[in-house]
């Protein structure tokens, strides 16, 4: 019953992290409600889907108690900011890690007292939870590493470093043989720094059991995407934004467990043609700009409208897991370029030219039987949001109706946006 759940306050915890107590002690009972809202009185949802609600349950409790355990055992925890940062590393020199995107728009005022307005909610969100203590995962860090993908992130490392220790990494904006080399050699000064601060030396094979692991997440989340491909769906995308999200807070090795778990379960109901939404219901693809947990804004739109989300081109979608690793390699040396040759691949719009991406969108859409694209822009994005003319080009030649929003974590807009999601549901439906 939806009632019955609970996300779990823990002020002894949070007062031993420096937390502002008093303030966020509000958070849990709004997250709470939210919860219950939008995924709790979803019908017919999958049984595995028991333990997602569990970590989100535990997010500022049990989680958060993980993190600290991890610590005192000696293995530091990492904050990232972007996919782009190479996880495979952290993991071999044992420590943890864990996404900082700020999804909330409950930080964002803290953030706005000192950054401009005009710049991306998520970077405001992130660092919004720094500035006022309002954000365990941030409270449990050990330092940040942050990347200069874009220019409202590369700019604010520079005033986070005033809170907490901030490690910047360069990420080329282009891909052509020179930029490779400059990002082999960031990925080489990234294991230096890693090295330095769990004081454990990564080595081949430590590599090469890091790099089978996080393949089996990715792998596992492919095969979970496939799955809810299926039309009719055996799972809402409001379900899978949510797994997506926690991918990056959980312990790699339990998640995999439990999304593979979870696919069993998709397979059996394929089988038994038990559903979430009915044959017919209109099938929508999201591209764009990632959605950083609790941001469910546009899913709980969509889906409120009567349609289906059938896959999220974005870093918190296909783009954390399309691509693996070959682990097999003679040397350190050249797993290190397996690597780099992986998160080459990432098509953010922060590359330019990008044109591989729009390949990739249209693919994605073809792949999960989308019938339009909902193009997702955060405010102030100034890369994902020039991208979207190409992307909009591009579905023009392919017949594939396609929107475009620009929006924030702010309730203000839902209305517009409902009547904009439906007008193009009944266009789709002709
Ligand atoms: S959209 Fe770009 S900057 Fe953001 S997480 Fe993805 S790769 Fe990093
Ligand atoms: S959504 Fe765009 S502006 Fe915001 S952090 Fe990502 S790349 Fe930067």
């Amino acid at each position: 019953m939806p009632e019955s759940f609970e996300v779990k306050a823990d002020p002894e915890l949070w007062s031993s992290l420096d937390m502002d107590v008093a303030r966020f002690g509000n958070v849990p009972p709004m997250l709470t409600e939210a919860y219950r809202n939008i995924f709790l009185r979803q019908g017919n949802r999958p049984a595995a889907m028991a333990y997602f609600d569990d970590m989100v349950r535990n997010i500022f409790s049990g989680r958060i108690r993980e993190m600290v355990d991890a610590k005192k055992a000696g293995r530091p925890v990492i904050g990232t900011f972007c996919v782009y940062v190479p996880e495979e590393v952290i993991h071999a020199a044992d420590g943890v890690c864990v996404g900082l995107c700020g999804g909330s728009q409950g930080s964002i005022a803290d953030a706005e007292a000192i950054l401009p307005r005009n710049i991306c909610p998520m970077v405001k969100s992130a660092f919004g939870f720094k500035v006022g203590r309002i954000c365990p995962f941030f409270q449990v860090v050990d330092m940040v590493y942050g990347e200069t993908t874009c220019d409202a992130k590369k700019k604010t490392w520079e005033l986070l470093e005033e809170y907490v220790p901030t490690h910047v990494m360069e990420i080329p904006q282009m891909k052509r043989e020179r930029d490779k080399k400059l990002w082999l050699e960031e990925v080489k000064d990234f294991k230096s720094a890693i090295e330095k601060i769990t004081g454990k030396e990564v080595g081949a094979e430590g590599l090469k059991g890091s790099i089978e692991v996080l393949n089996a997440k990715r792998r596992a989340l492919q095969r979970l995407n496939a799955l809810r491909h299926h039309d009719p769906s055996p799972i809402s995308g409001r379900d899978m934004l949510l797994i997506q999200q926690i991918a990056f807070y959980d312990i790699p090795e339990r998640f995999t467990s439990r999304v593979n778990d979870l696919c069993d379960e998709l397979e059996r109901r394929i089988a038994t043609g038990t559903f979430v939404a009915p044959g017919g219901t209109p099938r929508i693809m999201v591209s764009g700009t990632p959605m950083a947990l609790p941001n469910w804004k546009l899913h709980n739109i969509v889906e409120n409208a009567g349609a289906v989300v059938v896959n999220e081109e974005s870093c918190i979608g296909t783009r954390y897991y399309k691509d693996t690793i070959d682990p097999d390699g003679s040397s350190l040396d050249a797993m290190l370029e397996r690597l780099t040759e992986r998160y080459m691949k990432i098509d953010c719009s922060c590359f330019t030219p990008n044109d591989e991406r729009i390949d990739q969108v249209i693919r994605e859409c073809r792949e999960s039987g989308a019938q339009g694209i909902i193009d997702y822009c955060l405010q102030f994005c100034h890369t994902y949001n020039i991208e979207a003319v190409k992307l909009r080009r591009a579905c023009e030649r392919e017949g594939i109706p396609f929107l475009a929003i620009e929006t924030d974590y702010a309730t203000e807009d839902v209305g517009q946006l409902q009547t904009r999601v439906e007008a193009f549901l009944e266009q789709i439906q002709g």
